[in-house]
C-alpha cells in the first residue's frame, strides 16, 4: 500500500525532532583533529530535501562545518561514474569491515583488500582511481566539482582544517603506503592521501548535504539545480554502500534502529538516503565512541521513526502537498 505524507505534516515532524533533540546531552567534539575540537558543540541542524527542491530545515542548517568522512560518499559516486559499478567492486570492494574508520587490521584482515570506498583505506584507494591519472590538480577539479554538483553548490576548503588534518595524519599516511604495497593504490600514494585529506576538509553546510542526499535518493537528478549528477541505474550501488558501512562499527545498529542508510562524518554531520522520497541531513559536532554524531543520529531517527518511512519496509511513500 502506497503511503502518503503531507507536507505539512513533514514539517511538523522535522521542527519536533529538532525541539526535542536540541538540548540532548552526551558525546564529544572529535579531537585528534585538533580544528575539530574547537567548533560549538552546540551547533545543531536538521534539513529535509525533496525531490521537487523543497527544502525543510531547522536550526543552524546555514552553518559551514567539515563535511570529513561524507565526501568519502561523493567520492565514491565519482569512481562508480568513472569505471562502472563492477571495475570499484574489483578494485576496492563493497564489504562492511565492521572495524573503525581508520582502521589497519581492516586492510590486513580483508586479505589486502581496502574493503569499500566508504572507509579511509578504500577512500584513499578511491581517490588514486579519480582520472585522469597522474595529475593532481586536475583529479582535484573533478573531485570539488562532483561534490559542488551532488550538493547543488560549491563548496570551500576550510585551509584550518585541511592544514590541521594534514599535519596530524599519520595513521592515514601508514594506510596509503600498505596500500601502495598490496597494488591498491592506483595513482601516486601521497597525491591520494593529500586529495582524500582535502576533500575531508570542504567546508558544507545542513542543506547542502540534504540535497546531496536527495540527489542520490532521486537516481541521480539534483533537486535544486536539475542535473543529471550520476547514471541512474548507480542508486543502488551508491545506497547499499552507505547502509553496509556508514556508520563504521556501528552501521547494523544504525540501520536496524532508523530505516535509512545514511553516512557521518566526524565533523558531525550525518547524511541519509530515502531512495525516491527523500534526503535528510544533520550536523552537530558531539560524537559517540565510534565517531557519530549523538544529536544527528537522534533527530533521523526521530524523523524516520515518527513518520513511519524505513528502506526495508519497502519505500512505497510519497510526499504530498
Ligand atoms: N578525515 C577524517 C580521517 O581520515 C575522516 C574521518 C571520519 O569522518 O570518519 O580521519
Amino acid at each position: 500500500m502506497k503511503k502518503t505524507i503531507r507536507l505539512t505534516e513533514l514539517k511538523a515532524v522535522v521542527k519536533q525532532a529538532y525541539e526535542q533533540v536540541k538540548n540532548l546531552k552526551g558525546g564529544k567534539n572529535a579531537d585528534y583533529i585538533p580544528f575539530l575540537a574547537k567548533i560549538n558543540p552546540d551547533l545543531f541542524g536538521l534539513a529535509v530535501c525533496l525531490p521537487d527542491g523543497e527544502i525543510v530545515a531547522e536550526g543552524d542548517t546555514e552553518y559551514v562545518f567539515g563535511i570529513e568522512s561524507i565526501s568519502k560518499v561523493h567520492t565514491a559516486i565519482l569512481i562508480l561514474q568513472q569505471y562502472g559499478a563492477e571495475a570499484v567492486l574489483q578494485k576496492i570492494g563493497a564489504d562492511a569491515t565492521g572495524l573503525p574508520f581508520n582502521s589497519i587490521l581492516a586492510i590486513l584482515m580483508e586479505n589486502d583488500h581496502p574493503s569499500t570506498p566508504l572507509v579511509n583505506a578504500g577512500a584513499i584507494s578511491a581517490d588514486s582511481l579519480v582520472r585522469p591519472i597522474g595529475d593532481s590538480n586536475a583529479k582535484w577539479n573533478v573531485i570539488a566539482d562532483n561534490m559542488a554538483d551532488l550538493c547543488g553548490s560549491e563548496l570551500t576548503l576550510l585551509d584550518e582544517l585541511y592544514k590541521s588534518e594534514s599535519e596530524t595524519n599519520f595513521n592515514n599516511r601508514s594506510i596509503a603506503w600498505l596500500l601502495k604495497n598490496y597494488n591498491r593504490i592506483y595513482d601516486d600514494p601521497m597525491m591520494a592521501l593529500d586529495l582524500y585529506t582535502r576533500q575531508c576538509s570542504m567546508g558544507v553546510t545542513t542543506k547542502q548535504l540534504a540535497i546531496a542526499a536527495c540527489t542520490i535518493a532521486n537516481r541521480g537528478k539534483n533537486p535544486v539545480s536539475g542535473k543529471q549528477v550520476f547514471t541512474a541505474s548507480l542508486m543502488p550501488n551508491i545506497v547499499s554502500l552507505m547502509a553496509s558501512v556508514g556508520f563504521y562499527e556501528h552501521t547494523g545498529d544504525w540501520v536496524y534502529s532508523s530505516g535509512i542508510p545514511a553516512k557521518t562524518g566526524v565533523g558531525g554531520g550525518v547524511m541519509g538516503v530515502l531512495p525516491g522520497v527523500f534526503g535528510i541531513a544533520a550536523f552537530a559536532p558531539p560524537l559517540d565512541e565510534a565517531g557519530n554524531s549523538v544529536k544527528a543520529q537522534a533527530a533521523i531517527q526521530f524523523v524516520t521513526r515518527e513518520l513511519g518511512v524505513n528502506v526495508f519496509d519497502g519505500v512505497n511513500v510519497e510526499i504530498v502537498k
